[in-house]
């Protein structure tokens, strides 16, 4: 039996938490180019596997394969009719494979569109789109939602709004930060924490963007800002290199482990991996925390 999600976070080591699920499951199957999340159903074993991976590495909380099953971005891939559908075979594949050992987080990703007024998506069409599906993944039983990969504080409120609609389960919400220490929509870290805080999520934190070097400054400064929050991350296996077409990670679990022992030190507490890292970094994380 898992102790209370925010009980865990309070005490003792940091949790380790899942890595990247898109940038392993990806190949050029038609599925996987119309939407990631299709394989949920077409290759259902192959995702199942992945989060079993995760959970043997010692993933201690594991993330549903729904980063892009919202509303607005399934209306694209003329999806809009399969939004529950989806996102209730992608916590079913979590849940079996965390077997009541490992939380799952319901993963919700951007909408893909600028709100407006940079662009066309209204607060109430995003918020509306958000609500849809934290129901679908509340129905299929996730014990948090982890909003993430965001770079918008408005798309941030619509989400969390959304969520709050159907749902009162905790919730994590991570930014991402890119090389210049800010989001693509230009907030900060400093600023990403005390917006966030307001909010009263369970973590707030980093994830994607950067690789683990690059990353740690950006939870030092929330935390800064923010001494009282529960900081997440998920660092990118480094920068993506183009070869063949093909993006290519080139760091290592070693680097995670250090950046494990780092975060734990900083006073991190929840530490995974985002794209490019697998499931040999988050075994990495798991020694390294363990062995602290
Ligand atoms: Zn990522």
């Amino acid at each position: 039996m898992l102790e209370s999600l925010p009980s865990r976070l309070q005490n003792g080591r940091p949790l380790v938490c899942h890595g990247a699920l898109g940038t392993v499951l990806q190949s050029d199957d038609e599925e996987f180019n119309r939407a990631p999340e299709l394989l949920n159903l077409s290759r259902a074993e192959s995702v199942l596997a992945l989060q079993r991976e995760y959970v043997a590495a010692g993933a201690e909380l594991l993330g549903s394969f729904t980063f892009g099953a919202n509303a607005v971005k399934l209306a694209r891939a003329g999806l809009a009719d399969r939004i529950r559908e989806l996102n209730l075979a992608a916590v079913r594949l979590a849940r079996q494979a965390a077997d009541r050992t490992a939380y799952v987080a319901g993963t919700i990703g951007p909408t893909g569109e600028l709100l407006a007024p940079y662009g066309e998506l209204s607060a109430g069409r995003a918020t509306a789109a958000y609500a849809a599906q934290a129901a679908a993944l509340a129905e299929g039983g996730v014990d948090l939602f982890w909003i993430k990969t965001m770079s918008d504080l408005a798309e941030v409120k619509a989400a969390v709004a959304g969520i709050r609609s159907v749902s009162d389960l905790p919730i994590f919400c991570s930014l991402s930060f890119g090389m210049g220490g800010r989001t693509m929509m230009g907030v900060g870290p400093s600023q990403a924490a005390r917006d966030l805080a307001e909010l009263a999520l369970a973590g707030i934190g980093a994830n994607c963007g950067l690789g683990p070097g690059e990353m740690l400054p950006m939870l030092a400064e929330m935390l800064e800002a923010c001494p009282e929050a529960v900081l997440v991350a998920q660092p990118n296996a480094g920068l993506p290199e183009l070869a063949g077409g093909e993006a290519v990670y080139d760091v290592g679990p070693e680097e995670f482990a250090d950046f494990a022992r780092r975060c734990s030190a900083l006073g991190v507490r929840a530490i995974g991996g985002c794209c490019g890292s697998t499931p040999a970094h988050i075994a990495a994380v798991a020694a390294a925390l363990a062995s602290l």
